[in-house]
């Protein structure tokens, strides 16, 4: 048994996220295997396993090897019941795969009884073991539901209430954060209805906002929350993909349905709504900040004459007449040859052999110089530029590609826009055709909101995108809101770890664990890993110990125009001067170039 009699970790004693719980021992365990004379970490392990309110199993081939005490104490046995037994023979469903996020299950009880838990399991890197966390889910299921339903619905609409709204705002705020992506509060107020209300009495007024809710929750999309905020009035959070203009998309649609007539027992009632909107991380940094904007916003929308919407500051529309200034420029920017293409290289990471090349457009505006793909590909998305431009880009790179001698990998990153057009495989296959250039040697970088947006149609594309033999890459893996398990879904060869995760390595003590787990399920899928922005030597020994296939990264090269990575592309400057690869990559960031 892991049995320490005193839990030496008080801190500990809280209910850690059962996966982190999970990584943890794994990492330690593993550590105690690589150095079992460092009594340190064993005893680090001990007490971690000892404190922990959840059941650990640690495995070897399904036999158990090791139980905490808190697994014994749930199955009401004592510690020698578990010798020889098997991992499956405790729990109906069998072991997870190590793949899983936490998984609902029932733990088979001596006798013979089921019991609800929760179960994760994750590999001990580079040994056959496995430590599986199991959390009691009795106690707490029936009476946690019933009082979260209680405490965060609106119980004449059915809707989240204040609270409810208050607790998404908060979970919104540190996801954005680590997505680097921001959303927006929309504060909805119903017009006329208080004069409604007052005329018609409270019975028709309660089925109005009842109505209203109803229809709100048909506008919105599924990742939107709806909370009913006051007596007339209310909120819905909006994650944003890079586009501040979606909010007023989105508040336009409601306006247009709010001005619909409601049908309360034949009789037609005429609404009508305002909007206000503030957006994260710009207008407010918590959650009470950014209702208090938006109340602002609502209170300008109304002033203006009810019916319309307004973002919480005069510089907003600022904003967005210069984003439309943009757009018009951009109509014009492909037929006068404002952009070109640059590459950043990408590497094994053992051997800093170059693999391939990252295509990165640029636009070079007349008047304002270089223009950032981080501000114009979204506006180019937004007026379906995009589908243009992304051809002219893969056209431009497969081109490029088929001229190196060196026969590395091309990436294109391929806007979710772009898979909208039913015939983008067509159009790719054709490009290829045209350019010479090998399938197997370019890859698609996608993000994961694609996948989220129309799963049945995006999987059709991808298939046919697989079945030309281009290679798929899922791009800033981690900031989106789906997981490992559509990888598996969708045949991707890779992920990319985003550049957040690696830049939280040096500093935060929570980024090694979710790196770690990262790289250790892509392996058990038979993926390949990129990390990218890799910037500082202590990253890349990081990544390496823990076996992530392909760097990428300031440390290792930045995006350079095509004639200045000869080295890269072509095959025979490679040999010359890759006697020493290491040196070479060394070099190539000591001096900067
Ligand atoms: P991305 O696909 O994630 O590309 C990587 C971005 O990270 C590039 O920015 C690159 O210059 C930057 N980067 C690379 N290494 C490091 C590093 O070590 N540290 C830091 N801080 N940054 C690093 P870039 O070129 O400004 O591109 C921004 C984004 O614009 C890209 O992100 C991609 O989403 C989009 N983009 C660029 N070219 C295209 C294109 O041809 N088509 C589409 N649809 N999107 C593109
Ligand atoms: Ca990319
Ligand atoms: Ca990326």
């Amino acid at each position: 048994m892991l049995g320490f009699a005193h839990g030496a970790l008080p801190a500990l004693r809280m209910a850690l996220p059962l996966a982190a719980l999970c990584v943890a021992v794994a990492a330690l365990t593993n550590a105690r295997s690589l150095s079992r004379r460092l009594a340190l970490q064993g005893r680090r392990m001990r007490a971690l396993a000892d404190a922990a309110f959840d059941g650990l199993i640690i495995a070897r081939a399904g036999h158990i090897v090791d139980v905490n005490p808190a697994l014994a104490r749930l199955m009401g046995v004592g510690p020698g019941w578990f010798d020889h037994r098997r991992v499956d023979s405790l729990l109906q469903s069998g072991p997870p795969s190590h793949l899983e996020p936490a998984a609902e299950q029932r733990l088979i009880l001596p006798d013979g009884s089921l019991h609800p838990v929760e179960v994760v399991a994750r590999q001990v890197d580079d040994t056959a073991e496995q430590v599986l966390a199991i959390r009691d889910l009795a106690p707490s299921k029936a009476t946690q539901a019933q009082i979260d339903r209680l405490t965060h619905t609106d119980l004449l609409t059915g809707v989240g209430n204040r609270q409810a709204l208050q607790k998404s705002l908060a979970k919104m705020i540190s996801m954005a954060d680590r997505a680097g992506r921001g959303f927006a509060l929309l504060r909805v107020d119903l017009d006329r209805f208080k004069a409604i209300n007052d005329a018609f009495g409270l019975g028709i007024g309660d089925r109005l906002l009842v109505q209203a809710a109803q229809r709100l929750c048909a506008t919105v999309r599924e990742v939107d929350t709806v909370a009913r905020i006051g007596s007339d009035e209310f909120g819905i959070v909006q994650p944003l993909t890079g586009r501040p203009a979606d909010a007023a998309a989105l508040a336009g649609r409601i306006i247009s349905e709010m001005a619909l007539p409601f049908d309360i027992d034949g009789q037609l009632v005429k609404l009508g709504a305002s909007v206000g909107i503030a957006l994260y991380p710009d207008d407010g940094a918590s959650g009470a900040d950014l209702m208090s904007r938006a109340a602002l916003a609502l209170n300008r929308a109304r002033k203006d004459g009810h019916g319309t919407w307004r973002y919480c500051e005069p510089g907003m529309d600022r904003l967005l007449r210069q984003r439309q200034a943009l757009a018009h420029d951009l109509g014009t920017a492909l037929i006068e040859n404002q952009f070109s293409l640059v590459y950043q290289p990408f590497f094994e990471s053992d051997s800093l052999r170059v693999a391939g090349c990252e295509a990165l457009l640029r636009w070079t505006h007349p008047r304002q110089g270089m223009v950032s793909p981080a501000t114009f590909i979204p506006i180019a998305e937004e007026c379906g530029l995009i589908v243009p431009i992304g051809l002219w880009v893969l056209r431009t790179a497969c081109a490029a590609a088929a001229a190196w001698t060196n026969p590395i990998t091309v990436s294109v990153n391929l806007s979710p826009v772009q898979f909208q057009q039913d015939n983008i495989a067509e159009r790719i296959g054709a490009i290829l055709r045209e350019t010479g250039l090998a399938p197997t040697r370019l890859e698609l970088e996608i993000t994961e909101g694609l996948l989220m947006d129309d799963t049945e149609q995006a999987m059709a594309m991808l298939t046919a995108l697989r079945r030309l033999g281009v290679k798929l890459a899922m791009d800033d893996f981690g900031t989106g809101y789906s997981s490992l398990s559509y990888l598996k879904k969708f045949l991707f060869d890779k992920l990319k770890i985003d550049r957040s995760f690696i830049r939280d390595l040096d500093d935060s003590a929570d980024a090694r664990p979710i790196v770690q787990a990262i790289i250790a399920m892509a392996r058990s899928l038979h993926l390949n890993v990129t990390a990218e922005g890799v910037e500082t030597e202590r990253q890349l020994a990081y990544l390496r110990q823990q076996g992530c296939r392909f760097v990428q990264g300031f440390l290792l090269g930045r995006p350079e125009p095509i004639a200045d990575l000869r080295w890269a592309t072509h095959a025979e400057e490679w040999e010359a001067a890759a006697a020493d690869a290491g040196e070479v990559a060394a070099h190539r960031s000591a001096t900067g170039d």
